[in-house]
């Protein structure tokens, strides 16, 4: 993995593929933070932050990488300490600027992956935005499912976050009529109450639903849903949320990854992302 100024360069079923934190220029941060996503510890990571600001680490960013990948790199995500199809929290100029030096510095770019929830794309404003930048390029929403497991996504116990199955379903159905792309995330261990058996069946149960809704939803052009695997790590808010011990709980690591790994990688592609954003406490796994 290539850390570059708060961007990072990675190989990924597609090629390369360059990701970006930008942060939430909402002085609030994350609109949803206040009600639901107790455990997230992403948008104490700046809010507030000024447009110039938030372009300036992007093009400083992109600076650093080495001139030999540039020329490599097949997808660009934006990602936010908020919820980049938002326009209180990332700006319409930041929006336009960032989309326009995607498309001009990486010259073999196939993919552009936008951190949303369905919440948002779904809207007018949404949908808009992610329009905006259809082009020769496949854009795609990044959406945090993260589990099929109702319970564990949505109940206070769990992640606590409102996406539900509808949404999915109106997120594959947006998808399609839009030629857009899609990348899902998915927690390998949504929450670290949970044993290791337990979180491999889960996450391979979710990937497997994904890909029935992939095949339903199919395009005529076939553009397969991409899976970002990511492995739990603690946050100091999980360890506010569940208790000390968590930290004495084992964590996912190379064995459970490599196992869902290998029993999903025929159904789906899988990107798997093992960065912390600096936020955990405790590594069970190391950084490549
Ligand atoms: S998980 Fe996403 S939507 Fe939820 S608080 Fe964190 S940044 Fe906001």
């Amino acid at each position: 993995m290539l850390k570059t100024e708060k961007g990072l360069v990675r190989q990924s079923p597609r090629g390369l593929r360059f990701d970006y934190l930008l942060k939430t220029e909402n002085a609030q941060g994350c609109k949803f933070y206040k009600t639901q996503c107790d455990h997230c510890n992403i948008p104490d990571i700046g809010r507030g932050t000024p447009p110039q600001e938030n372009i300036m680490g992007l093009v400083r960013a992109i600076a650093s990488i080495d001139v030999n990948d540039l020329r490599m790199i097949k997808q660009a995500d934006l990602y936010c300490t908020g919820n980049v199809l938002d326009k209180d929290e990332v700006g319409n100029n930041t929006f336009e600027v960032a989309t326009r030096l995607f498309i001009s510095v990486f010259s073999n770019l196939s993919h552009i992956g936008v951190d949303t929830r369905p919440e948002i794309a779904l809207t007018e404003t949404g949908t808009e935005r992610l329009l905006e930048i259809k082009g020769h390029h496949y854009v795609e929403p990044i959406i945090g499912y993260e589990t099929h497991n109702d319970h564990l996504r949505t109940s206070k116990n769990g992640l606590h976050k409102t996406i539900t199955r509808e949404h999915m379903e109106a997120i594959f159905r947006l998808v399609r009529d839009c030629g857009l792309g899609l990348q899902v995330n998915v927690m390998l261990m949504p929450v670290p109450t949970m044993e290791l058996r337990e979180a491999v069946e889960e996450a391979i149960n979710t990937i497997t639903y994904l890909a029935k809704m992939s095949e339903r939803f199919r395009r005529t052009e076939p553009q397969p849903v991409l899976i970002n695997l990511h492995p739990l790590y603690v946050t100091q808010k999980m360890v506010a949320k569940w208790g000390e011990e968590i930290l004495r709980r084992p964590l996912p690591g190379d064995a459970e990854i490599d196992e869902v790994v290998a029993r999903c990688k025929d159904i789906l592609p899988i990107f798997v992302g093992r960065y912390d954003e600096g936020l955990g406490i405790r590594k069970a796994y190391t950084d490549d």
